[in-house]
């Protein structure tokens, strides 16, 4: 079965701290690939404690968007957990230049773990296992940060991560399901997050099959994420859902075929 499972839709700092959502990541089961993106705070929790139990042993790599603490607390102890403690040597992680160099994130005792450490850049592409995947240009949100578009054999998944809007961001992530890391109600432009108009206005132009709103902040909680969704559905009138902790997108009932 192909599938995206949403380890958690924690998205910045306060909602992160006090664990009003989850933020374990999502973990992407495609063409018998199995990648973990993202694994902030309590990711390798998450995984055990997932029914049925995801079992990092299985991961065959590992993507960060970008370095900040709830995309990759847990990036450490998943490469433990991915190779059995170093034992079985396995698995690519990606991560932008500053993850690994210039304020690394990445331990440099457990690098030795994995196969490869692959450096993402502007407009890359990469591949691992059996899925292909290309970054975006290089989003406006403090630290190097990239978004990511994701090619299976027949399914295609854009993973829009945090960024302040810039013009001409849309055109970036045009795959069939579209996951918008959404955190802010309203926009404000100090803190570099995606706000709901900036979501509305990408889907609109983008018309994806589906659409997962995601990694929210305090004030899209507060406003019930769920409704939403559902209303931003009937207005643009595309399939628009919002991810809770542990939801699982069954990835074959939006295949190209
Ligand atoms: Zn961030």
């Amino acid at each position: 079965m192909n599938k995206i499972k949403f380890l958690g839709t924690a998205g910045a700092r306060f909602v992160v701290t006090k664990q009003t959502r989850r933020s374990g990541g999502i973990w992407l089961t495609l063409d018998d690939t199995n990648v973990l993106i993202d694994p902030g705070p309590g990711s390798l929790v998450r995984c055990l404690s997932s029914k049925p139990k995801l079992n990092p042993l299985n991961l065959d790599g590992m993507i960060l968007t970008h370095r900040h603490l709830d995309h990759s607390n847990d990036i450490n102890v998943m490469i433990e957990a991915m190779t059995n403690g170093g034992f079985k040597k396995k698995g690519i992680v990606f991560a932008p230049r500053d993850a690994v160099e210039e304020d690394p994130v990445i331990l440099k005792y457990v690098r030795e773990y994995v196969d490869k450490i692959e450096i993402l850049k502007e407009n890359g592409t990469y591949k691992i296992g059996n899925i292909k995947f290309s970054t975006s240009v290089k989003h406006v949100h403090g630290v190097e940060t990239y978004g990511l578009n994701i090619h299976g054999k027949d399914h295609s998944i854009s993973l829009l991560a945090d960024t302040l809007y810039f013009k001409g961001l849309e055109d970036q992530y045009k795959e069939d399901i579209l996951i918008i890391n959404t955190v802010l109600a309203e926009g404000k432009d100090y803190i570099k997050h995606l706000s709901l108009k900036d979501a509305e206005k990408i889907i609109s132009k983008n018309r994806p099959k589906l659409t997962v709103l995601t990694h929210f902040g305090m004030t899209i909680i507060k406003a019930k994420p769920w409704e939403i969704a559902e209303k931003l559905s009937k207005k643009l009138g595309v399939k628009v859902i919002a991810a809770s902790d542990g939801l699982e997108i069954d990835l074959d009932s939006y295949s190209k075929n």
